[in-house]
């Protein structure tokens, strides 16, 4: 039970600290979503955020969330699932099957592999284009020069095109990253800002974040 009560209580940390950050930046008091992280974790370790109400979760790898999330769906009906590690196209119908909304759209390709599960499946994800704003090798995403160009190919193809993700370098300040992708969502007129984690979320919340997704503040350390 120890481990359950503190899955909670940490979660509750996290609640009040975004509230906290919305308030302290001139944010909307709700305007930022938790994606609670559950990567890596057993079904059992997940059940006491469900339990205490959280409803949004990413997962980074479409075959671990096909073996998890169907039977918490079962029990927990109104969960919304996040795809947010990188998307081979040849799973593109496997992603959109299991996932509510695809964070990690980076190339034109796998938007048009999306398009082609959705036609073949009738379903309808929403979509993020991730965009690399550190321009690193090895790390996915579209590097920011290319974001506009992508942004119309998924808008020409019919993706439920919401907004876009990002995942800063490590130990660079993050708040540029932030700005950056800010900026890309802003002159494209998308809404939606995926951005921050556990160690960064109240500067993603500052710099406009509307999803911050955090797992090991939650579910302690991988
Ligand atoms: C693992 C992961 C997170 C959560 O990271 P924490 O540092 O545990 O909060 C957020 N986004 C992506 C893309 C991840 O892979």
């Amino acid at each position: 039970m120890h481990e359950q009560d503190s899955t909670v209580t940490r979660l509750e940390t996290v609640r009040a600290q975004i509230r906290q950050a919305e308030a302290d930046f001139g944010r909307k008091a709700g305007s930022t979503a938790l994606v609670a992280v559950s990567k890596t974790l057993e079904a059992d370790q997940i059940r006491p955020a469900l339990e205490a109400g959280q409803r949004v979760f990413g997962e980074n790898r479409v075959q671990e969330a096909q073996s998890k999330w169907p039977a918490l769906r079962q029990a927990y009906r109104d969960v919304e699932l996040h795809l947010i590690g990188s998307l081979q196209s040849n799973k593109a119908e496997d992603a959109v099957r299991t996932f509510d909304v695809i964070e990690v759209v980076d190339r034109p390709k796998l938007a048009t592999a999306i398009k082609a599960a959705m036609d073949r499946t009738g379903l309808r994800p929403r979509v993020l284009v991730q965009v690399n704003t550190g321009e690193e090798a090895q790390k996915g995403g579209v590097a920011p020069q290319g974001a506009d160009a992508l942004v119309a190919a998924c808008r020409a193809l019919g993706l439920q095109l919401e907004g876009l993700m990002c995942i800063p370098p490590e130990g660079e300040p993050p708040s540029p990253h932030f700005a950056l992708l800010a900026a890309i969502a802003r002159r494209n007129g998308l809404s939606i800002l995926s951005m921050g984690m556990s160690a960064d979320y109240p500067a993603a919340i500052q710099c406009g974040a509307t999803h911050v997704r955090i797992g090991s503040a939650i579910f302690g350390p991988r």
